[in-house]
């Protein structure tokens, strides 16, 4: 079943300097239980589809339906990761990973074993008391990683999540995340700018690219997973 269509999609974003178009006639499907990656030079509208499909922004024309139905808003069914954490420092790790429990209106005490279940399949679990803080990015980048997991979404969206960080924490945690990923089974969408990172995730690699941008390629990968 299609989880994600995208079906001719511009944007066009009005700044003080005038209109700057960032996709033109985008569309791609994405299917239940895929992991798909996307790749393409800097510029090229990956965050920006992204942040669509989150429902944070709307396209200018063209549609986005997630599981059936046009996205206007961001839902309770998908979970987002940035390039950067973005967690609440005066929050514990525990409960920044609660968040969007608290977001839903979703008693809290019920759901803090599968927060601490997330945790502990992240390898973070000890820090569940402590502030972002005192964590490294790369932890900090598995606890947003639980955040974005803690309702049990059914779509992962993910931009650039270890762009910041180097080479071998990246290298780990794309082992990590193939491990969560593993045992957790959720449609998702990661960009990156490493093809390696993209072929190594991935069932299927689209390569975006143009100005505006639009998918110029689609590469299925058939590698067995770890
Ligand atoms: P990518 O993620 O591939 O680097 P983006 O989606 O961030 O690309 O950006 C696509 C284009 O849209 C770029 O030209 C970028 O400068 C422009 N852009 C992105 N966000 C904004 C914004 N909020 N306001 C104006 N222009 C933007
Ligand atoms: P992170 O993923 O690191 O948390 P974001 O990618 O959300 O951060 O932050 C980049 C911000 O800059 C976005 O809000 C994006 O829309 C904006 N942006 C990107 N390119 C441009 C641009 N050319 N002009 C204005 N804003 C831009």
């Amino acid at each position: 079943a299609r989880v994600v269509g995208v079906s001719g999609v511009c944007k066009t974003y009005r700044t003080k300097r005038g209109t700057v178009t960032a996709l033109s006639d985008l569309s791609f499907d994405i299917a239940d239980g895929e992991f798909v990656t996307v790749v393409g030079p800097s510029g090229c509208g990956k965050s920006t589809i992204l942040k669509i499909i989150a429902g944070l922004m709307p396209p200018t024309t063209g549609t986005v339906e997630v599981f059936g139905d046009t996205v206007t808003e961001p839902r309770a069914d998908a979970g987002m990761v940035f390039q950067s954490p973005r967690l609440l420092k005066w929050r514990t790790v525990l409960d920044n990973v609660l968040l969007p429990i608290e977001i839903l209106g979703l008693p809290r005490a019920k759901h803090v074993p599968a927060a601490m279940e997330l945790l502990e399949l992240a390898g973070v679990h000890e820090f569940a008391g402590m502030r972002p803080g005192e964590l490294s990015g790369g932890m900090q980048q598995r606890v947003a990683i639980c955040r974005a997991l803690v309702h049990d979404p059914r779509l992962l969206l993910m931009d650039e999540p270890f762009g910041a960080l180097d080479a071998l924490s990246r290298d780990v945690m794309n082992v990590e995340l193939m491990r969560i990923w593993n045992e957790r089974r959720k449609t998702t969408v990661l960009i990156t700018h490493s093809i390696q990172e993209a072929i190594f995730l991935a069932d299927r690699v689209l390569v975006m690219g143009g100005r505006p941008g639009t998918v110029v390629a689609e590469v299925p990968v058939d590698l067995p997973r770890p």
